[in-house]
């Protein structure tokens, strides 16, 4: 835990949004790291020198020489170490108080709905479009605020997205048909340090000003051109056809890569799916579902109960309280090859918004 007495954050007390205050609410925050590449070697430095108090960084690769023109967290001596590993020691080096875990892996989507809702916030320093997908996609579930950035040649852009507002837009609302590849690469394309270095620098500083509450992720999307010196600012839109945010029943997309269901889309199409209730038996009797409605009880992993037998040509939709505990079984079933969808905000969202 970083301490906010510490003379090292001595120039943020003067700092009008931050002070003694919001020291102590960067030394509670817990940022999730995607990649720790050129992106994320400012960004990392930024935070742990801010005081936040927990970084979790995620990276399955290992140090290149090809990689040190802009990963300026490492040095020649580090070639061929993970670099999680030596990430984690220049960070403990700046900054002891620093909490530093890391996952020396790749992240798909089971990984990401196991570890983002521990998470304040997740910064996105990978350079996959299939990884920015899969954190767009998983935030959006989440309701977690994320920050995105991408560099390719000379150009370089940032946005920030948090689903808990209601008029957020989603990096797939942007780029409706996500790819890896689409958004260039380095080997073919090149890359120019400096530029990734003041995207990384951006990431860093937009997580700080979430994180104190001087703004929220606000899908406003800020674009440089550094061949050019040229910067572009717009306010990116939702897209009511998009495919994770967008209010189109879910049933509906090609690529299957939904995750979540409003109570109102599964209302609308609850012929496709069976329904799972995950609640505890006193739970159950105390907050029925609404009559017509019936469900398959399942005590779910953990308590050694099988995976029921789902009726075939129909996607099992869980249900739980708040929706949480779903997607943990979400990420379980997925394990075992079943892929099922969450009934968003669970059975408090059944009864706020309606018993149709
Ligand atoms: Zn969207």
């Amino acid at each position: 835990m970083t301490d906010s007495m510490d003379p090292r954050y001595a120039r943020h007390l003067p700092l009008e949004h931050w002070g003694r205050e919001g020291q102590e609410k960067l030394a509670r925050a817990k940022v999730l790291v995607i990649g720790a590449g050129g992106l994320s070697s400012p960004a990392l430095l930024y935070l742990a020198g801010a005081g936040v108090g927990h970084l979790t960084l995620v990276d399955p690769d290992r140090i290149e020489v090809s990689n040190l023109s802009r990963q300026v967290l490492y040095t020649t001596a580090d070639a061929g170490r993970l670099k999680v590993e030596a990430a984690k020691d220049k960070i403990e080096a700046l900054n002891p108080g620093c909490r530093v875990e890391v996952l020396p892996q790749g992240l798909d989507e089971a990984l990401a709905k196991e570890l983002f809702p521990r998470f304040d916030l997740i910064l996105d320093g990978s350079d996959r479009m299939d990884c920015k997908a899969t954190i767009n996609s998983v935030a959006h579930a989440f309701g977690k605020p994320w920050i995105y950035a991408s560099v390719s040649a000379w150009e370089g852009r940032i946005l920030s997205l948090d689903s808990r507002r209601g008029d957020s837009a989603c990096l797939r609302c942007l780029h409706p048909n996500l790819k890896d590849g689409q958004i260039g690469n380095c080997e073919l394309q090149g890359v120019v340090g400096p530029v990734v270095g003041a995207f990384g620098s951006l990431q860093a500083l937009e997580a700080i000003r979430i994180l104190l509450g001087v703004s929220t992720a606000g899908s406003r999307l800020l674009s440089l051109d550094g061949g050019t010196f040229t910067t572009l600012e717009h306010q990116l839109k939702k897209n009511p056809g998009c495919a994770v945010c967008g209010s189109k029943p879910a049933t509906q997309d090609a690529d299957g890569e939904v995750l979540s269901l409003s109570v109102g889309d599964y209302q609308k199409s609850r012929e496709r799916y069976v329904l799972v209730d995950l609640r505890p038996e006193t739970e159950r009797e105390n907050h029925p579902l609404p009559s017509g409605y019936t469900a398959t009880v399942w005590g779910a992993p953990g308590t050694q109960e099988p995976i029921p037998q789902f009726p075939e040509g129909k996607t099992p939709l869980l249900l739980c309280r708040r929706g949480m505990m779903a997607y943990r079984v979400q990420a379980e079933l997925a394990r075992s090859g079943v892929s099922a969808v969450v009934l968003r905000g669970g059975m408090e969202a059944w009864n706020r918004e309606g018993q149709s």
